[in-house]
């Protein structure tokens, strides 16, 4: 019987793994693929502060690039973005990085099991006489069983343990598909904004620094006209950079294609419930399984792995205490770090999915007179601190008003597409 059972080798569950073990808990991570952090579905655009807060030394092992900027192209107009030598963004490798991530917390004291998939769990007796959480594991042709006083489930977007635990919460899923390919030019980047080409989200080229680039997109699929996939607008958005992209088009074969989903949480109004207490065991939710993602860019390895550090330090305190209500500061602590942040970005992220291509200009105008600013406090893991001065604007307050109108009584409603 462990005091911490982590499911899912991700960053969050690494930390949270990591962090468990550190504070004294005896920690196993269970892992479904044979590797982790195979297969890929992430563009690996972090932060420096992302860097930071992995704790790990050796960056040069899975990093791709430093970036020096972003170009944003709006429908009309590009806004070129400078970023300040301290707030780089970073092109990594993520199956590298979780790699190390996981190396780190086997070194704190957690054991891994890959290949190894959990398929069920039930409160109750476990080695005969012990209560806790009886997790059954499927590794090939074999199940077995693995007792936990504490469950972590950083299983993902489409998390088994936050429905076994019966902790589901409203939200919607963005479609991605991405690949490399060859990419000349550009240290920057590029981020295209427009309802024909991504709706409801953006599409991306992300420079590896090594002649390649990362190109993909995702789309909120509720907005997309008659339906269509993230597929379709994908082969949409590489016909366009062909033109656009001086020739340096990646005519395949592409090195690597991946897609996946963003979750974003359905309300503003309430975060989503993440702890289950039961009378001797307990369950917690951290990274996508929990929606921690900021909406407004997808990105989610950083707040997952701050959330993972919290939840490993208090799942380690709830077991060693034998009390399970010591979970919900969990709940508590994360709520404080993000959740305002994550609620402003549903906003954003419900009105740029009914935003028209002029109105997409127009806040262009807006964040244009207001670059320098952005240049030098912009923050891409707390977008909200500049955006919402910016926003306050009257322009963009109408449009928001207008928006949300859109939003609330237009839903379904085919928005012409640029
Ligand atoms: C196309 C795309 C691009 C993205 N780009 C970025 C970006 O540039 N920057 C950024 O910060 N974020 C990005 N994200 C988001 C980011 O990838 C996720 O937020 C991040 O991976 C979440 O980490 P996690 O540890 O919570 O979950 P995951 O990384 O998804 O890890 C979950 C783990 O759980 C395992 N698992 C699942 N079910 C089970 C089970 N039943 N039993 C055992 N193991 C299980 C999985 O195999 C997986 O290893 C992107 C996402 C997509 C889809």
């Amino acid at each position: 019987m462990y005091d911490v059972v982590v499911v899912g080798a991700g960053p969050s569950g690494c930390m949270a793994a990591k962090y468990a073990a550190k504070s004294g808990a005896s920690t196993l991570i269970i892992e479904k693929n044979a590797n982790v952090g195979v297969p890929v579905h992430c563009a690996g655009l972090v932060s420096g502060r992302t860097l930071v807060e992995s704790e790990l030394r050796d960056t040069g092992s899975f990093m791709s690039n430093e970036l020096k900027g972003a170009i944003i192209h709006f429908p009309n107009h590009d806004m070129h973005i400078e970023a300040r030598a301290d707030k780089r963004a970073y092109a990594i490798r993520r199956d590298l990085f979780d790699r190390a991530l996981a190396r780190e917390a086997l070194k704190s004291g957690a054991e891994l099991i890959t290949n190894s998939r959990v398929i069920d769990m039930v409160a109750g007796t476990v080695d005969g006489s012990v209560k806790g959480m009886k997790i059954r594991v499927s590794e090939g042709n074999e199940v077995k069983e693995i007792g936990a006083k504490v469950v972590i489930g950083a299983d993902g977007v489409r998390s088994a343990v936050a429905d076994m635990a019966g902790l589901k919460f409203r939200k919607y899923m963005l479609s991605c598909v991405q690949v490399e390919g060859r990419h000349e030019a550009g240290d920057c980047a590029e981020i295209f904004v427009r309802r024909g080409i991504a709706p409801g989200f953006f599409a991306w080229i992300i420079p590896l620094g090594d002649g390649n680039a990362r190109f993909g997109l995702c789309i909120d699929k509720r907005y997309s006209v008659s339906g269509s996939t993230s597929m379709h607008y994908f082969k949409k958005f590489m016909h366009m950079i062909k033109g656009y992209n001086r020739g340096s088009y990646p005519e395949g074969p592409y090195i690597k294609y991946s897609g996946g989903e963003i979750p974003i949480t359905a309300t503003s109004l309430r975060p989503p419930k993440t702890v289950r207490v039961m009378k001797d065991t307990g369950v917690i939710l951290v990274g996508d399984a929990a929606a921690q993602v900021k909406p407004i860019t997808g990105g989610g390895v950083y707040y997952g792995m701050k959330c993972g550090k919290i939840a490993g330090e208090i799942a380690a305190i709830a077991a060693s205490n034998d009390d399970m209500h010591a979970l919900y500061d969990y709940e508590r602590r994360w709520r404080k770090e993000i959740w305002m942040e994550i609620a402003f970005g549903v906003w954003i992220h419900r009105l740029r999915c009914v935003l028209r291509d002029d109105e997409f200009d127009m806040i262009f105008r807006v964040l244009e007179r207001g670059r320098t600013r952005i240049e030098r406090e912009g923050d891409m893991d707390y977008p909200s601190r500049v955006l919402r001065e910016l926003i306050t604007r009257r322009e963009i307050l109408m449009l928001g008003t207008k928006g949300l109108i859109r939003y609330i009584y237009c839903r379904g409603l085919d928005i012409k597409e640029g």
